[in-house]
């Protein structure tokens, strides 16, 4: 098992903004998200993001503030005892018609050659289809968090665009919970579900 994590960035870890999230300041986490990120760190999860970032080919903000951005990220982080080791960002808008941003699947393939680690399985997880298209093509297993564009999603069944597999969660925290409890344990889980299968034969008789 790969132990990547490949993380959305607005939406997903900080706040999402109509106008783009253009300065540090603008740059605000969800809550209980960063916390969620150190989880998986202390699971010996690596994590590391995939982030359209077309504010740049807009030229709403540039890369230096966009680093000022991350670097106010990365202090955050570390006083959550968190890290994320890199960002992989698209700078482009629709009319470069690149293949990193997504859904196009180009910056997790720059993942997949700059760590060395093949993506098959790997979970992303990400508020909005086109994240979770980008993954799934590239083999990963999608994630949707109902924050950010997620929100939309709340309390409705899933279009079909979206891979089949995708599973939901409430935010990042919630989504950490289910790698740390279901997908880390999944001896455990299937050993408690037979000791409560057995349980109920013994007892499922009895009259209240
Ligand atoms: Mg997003
Ligand atoms: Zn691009």
């Amino acid at each position: 098992m790969t132990k990547l994590i490949i993380l959305d960035r607005d939406g997903t870890i900080n706040a999402d903004r109509d106008d783009y999230v253009k300065s540090p300041e603008e740059w605000q986490p969800l809550p209980r998200a960063l916390e969620a990120i150190a989880r998986m760190n202390h699971a010996g999860y690596r994590v590391v993001i995939a982030s359209n970032q077309s504010g740049l080919g807009r030229g709403l903000f540039d890369v230096a503030t966009l680093n000022a951005m991350h670097d106010k990220m990365n202090h955050l982080l570390a006083q959550e005892g968190a890290r994320v080791e890199a960002i992989f960002f698209c700078p482009h808008t629709n009319d470069d018609h690149c293949g990193c941003r997504k859904p196009l699947s180009g910056l997790f393939e720059q993942i997949a050659r700059r760590t060395g680690l093949d993506l098959r399985g790997v979970p992303t997880v990400g508020d909005s289809l086109r994240d979770l298209q980008a993954g799934a093509h590239a083999g990963c297993e999608p994630h949707l968090v109902l924050t950010g564009k997620g929100v939309a999603f709340k309390g409705q069944a899933l279009s079909r665009a979206f891979p089949p597999n995708t599973r939901v969660h409430e935010d990042l925290y919630g989504f950490s919970q289910w790698l740390l409890h279901e997908r880390e344990q999944p001896a455990i889980n299937a050993m408690n579900e037979r000791i409560s299968e057995r349980t109920s034969d013994r007892f499922g008789h009895v009259a209240p």
